[in-house]
């Protein structure tokens, strides 16, 4: 009896001795730690610098691998006491390198009067992509084509671990931006277009990301971007103006935001557009009144690279950079990306001296800043072990990566069943993205653009080894018969063709991101056009494979395709996936989580307006060439019994929906289930109809199973024109596949 009472007694008191170190109650800590802390102290805490401004350099390249230049690290933490770090030099570094590189620079920042851990951040955004060798996911638009959350929440687990390995624990993700203007270059690092889906997407990965306790080794803090309106610019052209009114903004871009604040996301990064003539980096209505405000944002707001200096720079709204210092901290900017210098220091430090910047807002800023350092353990345990992390690019992580593949590659069309291919028939393999990895796997790879996949994923298999692999080599021919920019042999390509009894032609966009993705047409290029063209006049029957990041305009060549399957950029593990569908060996389930449009100028998003839509207007109407939700498989699925719960609802009732989805082809198939709401009258013109829930079930043949979803007043909501969101009293119409059915709200 004494021993128990003994033994509770000591696990209640180790318990709170954890509490304490670990900062369960980190409001105590930072307070008392704020109190001794100098303003130089203060506003270093606000500084991330970038690693290349202390790398030992080469001709003004960073040396390879990294070597830190001691006394430029101390220039940054010794004289300028900054709080945190990003980033990479140019190229991804070994899991050894990083973490020498990391705890390095940690032990000079303990070695501080106030041993404040040094918070270090990495745009680890499909797996830990700036290391070596880790799992490189699909990225995150084909993420969202899986319709499976629990999926996104896996690997984003996967990518946790691997991130902590490195000895970081701060990701730059995830991206939140609404993907509905495909012109713009980031359009694949979102979750598609629409808001629910986003919203859903968005809490699944950073539960995986940030587990149910950041401050364990294996989970990271994440980073909500890019806080908000960022992916709507008039032109699709990236950091150009958008125009977007408040109740837009409200509607379709913020939800997504509120909804991963809700869900514990520890920090954000700010928009480095404009909206409405403003640079969001100096508007105080979004940062502080809705953010930090309404949304009840605990965690911190870092600026995206270099945009406080952009502000006088691009922007033309500051003279100078203390004027732009000055307007982004006193708009709720909490932490400079400013990425290589110490001027921000300096001006910051000078502004609050001169009383132009509150001592208020720099201790706010610094409170939201040490409280996610002490949340995610830092102060408890700043220095990492390679020893625990000995899953770093497992069988188990690969074989992740395979499945989430698998369910990320869209079947947009299979004429006559046409898929999967006959064994033994001749392939012919072609197409500028038909040998790349660096197709597969888009930008951020192992360096920004995505540049040397081709070099450093060598191990793994493109288009072609893959298919070698699954149809037998003696099976396969290729000729690459164009690049991305220019038709290098299409006779040769026509020639080995025509001897073939199908073509697999792999064509869409080589990798970018950000500005240098920047196109001003939507169609696909011209040369691998030409190719599609020329190839059609062998009379083979072809099959389209589109590895791309955006939905790049195809109308005048899809005629000529037999079947096409949407790859979007699935990562190391998609050509294996590829082949495989293409053998039969896995039934495709991905459903496009954008529009596919036909036609450059007409990029309505499927939840237009009923103006926009065919019924009014057929020349300008709604006729995408795939339409959002679009996704075939190799079985069939039929709906029936959509039944609601009740013909009339009211707010403090939630209605159950029903709906009976059977498996009736032959083959065992994951179907997801898209539940649609449209309000037929509204005082703001309701949208054609919205996405309000959805669920992915496996069927095997022959299978029936009742799918229930429960809707409440909120899922009928939209923004009125005073801003406030609201359901009004009305008749509504659900839609699930070819099934419909009625109710009123009151
Ligand atoms: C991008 C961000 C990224 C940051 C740090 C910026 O250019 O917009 O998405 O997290 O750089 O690399």
């Amino acid at each position: 009896m004494r021993t128990t009472i003994l033994l509770a007694i000591f696990a209640v008191f180790t318990a709170n001795l954890r509490a304490q170190s670990k900062g369960d109650n980190p409001q105590a800590n930072v307070k008392a730690l704020i109190s001794k802390m100098t303003l130089e102290e203060k506003v270093g805490q606000m500084t991330q610098i970038s690693l290349e401004a202390f790398l030992k350099m080469d001709n003004g390249n960073p040396v390879e691998p990294h070597q830190l230049d001691l006394e430029k690290l101390k220039t940054a933490i010794v004289t300028y006491k900054i709080g945190s770090v990003l980033n990479v030099g140019g190229y991804a570094q070994t899991v050894e390198n990083w973490q020498g590189i990391v705890t390095t620079i940690q032990k000079m920042a303990l070695a501080e009067r106030l041993k404040i851990p040094v918070l270090y951040g990495i745009d680890a955004i499909h797996g830990n992509n700036y290391t070596l060798n880790s799992v490189l996911f699909p990225q995150q638009i084909a993420q969202a084509a899986t319709f499976n959350p629990e999926m996104v929440r896996k690997a984003a687990e996967v990518t946790a671990y691997e991130t902590r390995a490195s000895f970081i624990p701060w990701t730059f993700s995830p991206v939140l931006d609404l993907g509905r203007q495909p012109v713009w270059p980031r359009i694949w690092e979102t979750f598609g277009e629409d808001p629910y889906l986003v919203a859903e997407m968005g809490k699944a990965i950073i539960s995986g990301y940030q587990g149910k306790d950041i401050a364990d080794k294996y989970h990271v803090a994440a980073c909500l971007k890019h806080y908000m309106g960022y992916s709507m610019p008039l032109s699709g052209h990236d950091r150009t103006p958008a125009w977007i009114p408040e109740r837009e903004l409200r509607e379709y871009f913020l939800p997504q935001f509120a909804a991963a604040v809700k869900a514990g996301a520890k920090t954000v990064m700010v928009n480095s557009g404009e909206i409405n003539g403003l640079p969001v980096h100096a508007d105080k209505h979004i940062l502080t009144d809705i953010l930090k405000g309404e949304l009840g944002f605990k965690g911190f707001a870092v600026s995206d690279w270099q945009d406080i200096e952009y502000l006088y720079q691009r922007h033309h709204i500051a003279k100078d950079n203390k004027e732009a210092v000055m307007i982004a901290i006193n708009a709720g900017i909490d932490m400079s990306m400013v990425p290589v210098d110490f001027t921000f220091c300096t001006d910051l430090v000078a502004l609050v001296k001169e009383g132009k910047v509150p001592v208020s807002r720099i201790d706010d800023a610094v409170e939201r800043i040490l409280t996610v350092k002490y949340e995610m353990g830092l102060f408890d345990r700043p220095l990492g072990k390679a020893a625990d992390y000995k899953n770093f690019n497992s069988p188990a992580h690969n074989q992740l990566n395979y499945a989430v593949a698998s369910e990320s590659i869209a079947l947009l069309k299979n004429k006559d069943n046409f898929l999967p291919l006959k064994n033994g028939q001749k392939i012919f393999v072609t197409g500028p993205s038909a040998n790349s990895m660096r197709a597969l796997n888009g930008g951020w790879a192992r360096d920004w653009q995505g540049a040397i996949s081709n070099e450093t994923e060598s191990g793994k298999n493109t288009i072609l080894e893959a298919m070698q692999h699954t149809f037998g080599k003696e099976n396969i021919t290729y000729a690459a018969g164009t690049t991305f920019t220019e038709a290098t042999d299409i006779e040769a390509a026509v020639a080995q063709a025509a001897q073939s009894d199908v073509i697999v032609l792999c064509i869409g966009e080589d990798s970018y991101t950000e500005t240098p993705g920047n196109i001003s047409d939507l169609t696909l290029s011209a040369p691998q056009l030409e190719l599609a063209k020329a190839l059609s006049k062998t009379g083979k029957p072809m099959v389209f494979v589109l590895t791309e990041g955006r939905p790049r305009v195809i109308s005048a060549i899809e005629p000529y395709a037999t079947a096409v399957l949407h790859a979007f950029l699935s990562g190391n593990e998609s050509g294996n996936v590829i082949a495989d569908i293409l053998a039969g060996k896995i039934n495709p389930s991905a459903k496009l989580p954008y529009t596919y449009p036909r036609y450059t100028n007409a990029l309505q998003n499927y939840y237009h307006k009923y103006t926009e839509g065919l019924a009014f207007d057929a020349a300008a109407g709604y006729d995408p060439q795939w339409a959002f939700g679009t996704g075939l498989s190799y079985t069939q699925f039929s709906y029936a019994n959509l039944k609601i719960s009740s013909p009339v609802i009211d707010a403090a009732q939630p209605i159950t929906v029903t709906v009976e989805v059977k498996n009736t082809g032959k083959l065992e198939g994951k179907e997801a289930v898209l539940l649609y709401v449209s309000d037929l009258v509204a005082s703001v013109t309701p949208e054609v109809k919205r996405l309000r829930a959805f669920e992915k079930i496996d069927l095997k043949p022959g299978e029936v199973k009742t799918v229930t979803f429960t809707l409440n007043a909120a899922s009928l909501s939209f923004i009125n024109r005073d801003l406030k969101r609201v359901t009004e009293p009305g008749e509504f119409k659900i839609t699930i596949a070819d099934q419909e059915a009625s109710f009123n709200f009151k």
